[in-house]
């Protein structure tokens, strides 16, 4: 089959499209054909290098396609079958799994990250990861969903336990996880408060339900959080900007009020001044991904079309590169697309 991998960390001239083997399924596995994958920032860090990254490594965490082959232990589905695939891998038997708590599981990680992804033609996950589709949903629509959704329902729902009537301020609205926090946060009936960097961004963020929009560039955000919320500030802010917005994140906080991040595109350093942390009796919490239920519990709303995936772009597979120099450049509202 063809993929997409590296053979080393760097910029994107590292990614190489080329012909490796067919993967072989296992007996709990589905082979999926990868119709689309969709971009995350998790991919540009993957591609400069983490952890736990084995060379020769396949991108790609988001995937949508159809079964070619089941496995004989895998009930429930079939060959030919419209799927998007749980972008998680976990060993689904430690007490954090039978509790259901698969992103806390030793062996959690993504797909694409430490473990193999979707920027290929064919991917072999066990059955507990393959998940039927409606028609409604091509297969770009499925793959931009499941880690931004996911990600977004964990901090929001999980997490910060989100109550109607509350205000949420949403950082950076044209990204994945922010324009899934908006409209999740529009579910709860929330007042929805979000960043960009231009108007027009500002105005596909209003489209999709914010009931304000912040130029991060041209304003201070916690100057206009506090004239919007009347001085009080907002109950829950959904960060993962990181070190360019933490300081006016906090700032935007009212008393008691909940910090949820997931992610830190800007940097990881950032201060807290401990005399505000518990005089103002802030709760920071951190995130990671969600479970396999909140995945299937925010795919039902996808499903019956109260939540929106928003596509901005596909790339075919052999144009990888340009497809990470355009997420680098931060230039979309929405997804970034791959199709082998
Ligand atoms: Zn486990």
């Amino acid at each position: 089959m063809k993929a997409a991998r590296i053979h080393q960390f760097g910029g994107p001239e590292v990614l190489t499209y080329e012909d490796i083997p067919d993967p072989v399924t296992r007996k709990d596995q589905v082979l999926v054909r990868v119709k689309a994958c969709s971009l995350n920032h998790l991919d540009l860090w993957v591609r400069k290098g983490l952890p736990g990254v084995k060379l020769p490594h396949i991108l790609g965490s988001d995937i949508a396609g159809e079964v070619v082959e089941v496995g004989e232990y895998v009930a429930g589905l079939r060959t030919g079958q419209r799927v998007v695939i749980a972008p998680m891998h976990f060993c689904g038997h430690c007490l954090k799994c039978l509790a259901g708590l698969q992103n806390q599981c030793r062996e959690f990680t993504v797909l694409g990250n430490a473990v193999d992804g979707g920027d290929c033609e064919l991917i072999a996950v066990p059955g507990a990861n393959v998940i039927p589709i409606p028609d409604s949903l091509d297969f770009n629509q499925a793959a931009s969903v499941p880690l931004v959704f996911v990600t977004a329902w964990h901090m929001l729902v999980g997490l910060a336990a989100v109550r109607p009537g509350q205000t949420v301020l949403i950082l950076g609205a044209s990204s994945g996880v922010g324009i899934a926090a908006i409209q999740i946060a529009k579910l709860f009936h929330c007042r929805v408060i979000t960043t960009a960097g231009d108007e027009s961004k500002l105005e596909k963020a209003r489209a999709l339900g914010a009931d304000h929009g912040i130029n991060h560039y041209t304003h201070k955000i916690s100057d206009e959080v506090r004239k919007i919320t009347n001085k009080e500030g907002v109950d829950i802010v959904v960060e993962h900007v990181g070190a360019s917005t933490w300081e006016e994140s906090l700032r935007s906080l009212k008393t008691a009020g909940t910090l949820v991040t997931c992610g830190a595109t800007t940097g990881p350093d950032v201060g807290i001044d401990l005399r505000h942390l518990f005089a103002r009796q802030l709760r920071l919490l951190g995130s990671y991904m969600g479970t396999m239920a909140e995945l299937h519990e925010v795919l039902a709303h996808v499903f019956a079309g109260r939540l929106k995936p928003v596509v901005d772009r596909a790339f075919p597979l052999q144009e990888v590169r340009a497809a990470h120099e355009y997420l680098e450049k931060s230039r979309m509202f929405g997804k970034v697309m791959l199709n082998p």
